[in-house]
């Protein structure tokens, strides 16, 4: 399956020997790759290029990967980063700023951010509203195009707002206009890979296509009376609509107020209204809030689910079709009520 590894940019700390593994694994991976710094440090550690953490900080690297490896591309955060490397393929690099574990509404820019959306071709944004900070990074790297790849979904609004929910990816449904806007966006960048980008983009949305109908079949062994999703972030509205569930959360979005004890007594009312029969918790959120609800409804917290990024290395979750097929698997199973 691999192809490029995928770097966050914007790592906190990162161990100098992570980061010259990072490099090895980088310089190995790049056809093309190869400046002196970074062939010495794929000398030297060797043995670490598979140990690697994806969550580095390689400013430098990245700028020489800009100018020796094709196109450079930042996207906002980890999910759209794997997309955009489906297509992508070998014609480039692609780096996300929001780590994995965090949440990419609230994220808070680091000067790194600035320099690397600076440095790339494009900058890619999932767009819905869900970055909230992007105007603070277009402000920054004003030359940089920012692009949308969520442009085309069918919105679906906040519960009782006009606003847009920004999940669209939740559903693998919508995938395919990420993956057309990635498609236009590259091949007007590298006319000379169209036809690559072309071919990339129609296997991944083959793959695609079957992990939609195995999730069809997966749902149809849930009883109806069940098929309520429960989140901390009611983020599933998506994937509710397109798959017939009902999707509450304790809060609407990250970006609103959080756990307060209104929102949790309302959510275990509802819980216990309905009869759900399990509820879920989310890789990028505080768990205690969910914890609460579920002892106090009196159900079991059945998994753990991916929402706002991909999972982290070894986690079996690392692209978003992998954590598409968990999310199906963890909700259809917790719900099915064996
Ligand atoms: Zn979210």
């Amino acid at each position: 399956m691999n192809r490029f590894k995928i770097k966050g940019v914007a790592a906190a700390l990162v161990s100098s020997a992570l980061l010259l593994s990072a490099c090895g694994e980088n310089n190995a991976a790049n056809e093309n790759g190869g400046n002196d710094a970074a062939g010495n440090n794929n000398n030297t550690n060797t043995n670490e290029t598979e140990n690697n953490n994806s969550n580095m900080n390689e400013t430098e690297n990245n700028a020489n990967n800009q100018e020796e490896d094709g196109l450079y591309i930042t996207a906002s955060f980890s999910v759209i980063a794997d997309m955009t490397e489906q297509v992508l393929g070998d014609r480039g690099t692609v780096d996300y700023i929001v780590p994995i574990g965090e949440e990419p509404h609230e994220y808070e820019p680091v000067p790194s951010d600035f320099r690397n959306v600076s440095d790339s071709d494009v900058f890619y944004v999932n767009g819905l509203g869900l970055e909230e900070w992007l105007e603070r990074i277009v402000d920054n790297a004003s030359d940089t195009p920012v692009f949308t790849l969520a442009e085309g979904v069918s919105e679906i609004p906040l519960e009782g707002e006009s606003a847009p929910d920004p999940h669209a990816w939740l559903s693998p449904k919508n995938a395919s206009y990420y993956i057309e806007n990635i498609v236009d966006d590259l091949s007007e960048r590298d006319p000379d890979g169209e036809d690559i980008y072309r071919e990339n983009a129609d296997a991944y949305l083959e793959e695609i296509n079957e992990l939609d109908a195995w999730i069809e079949e997966k749902v149809d062994a849930v009883p109806e009376e069940h098929r309520t999703i429960v989140v901390s972030e009611n983020a599933f509205k998506y994937f509710g609509e397109d798959y017939g569930f009902e999707t509450e959360g304790i809060w609407e979005i990250n970006s609103h107020e959080e756990g307060t004890s209104g929102q949790i007594n309302r959510l275990i009312d509802v819980i216990q209204d309905k009869e759900i029969p399990a509820v879920f918790v989310e890789t990028t959120v505080d768990k205690r809030y969910m914890e609460t609800v579920a002892e106090n409804a009196g159900v079991e917290i059945a998994g753990e689910v991916y929402t706002d990024a991909v999972g982290q290395e070894g986690s079996g979750a690392e692209t978003y079709l992998e954590m598409l097929r968990h999310n199906a698997e963890v909700l259809t199973d917790g719900l099915s009520g064996n």
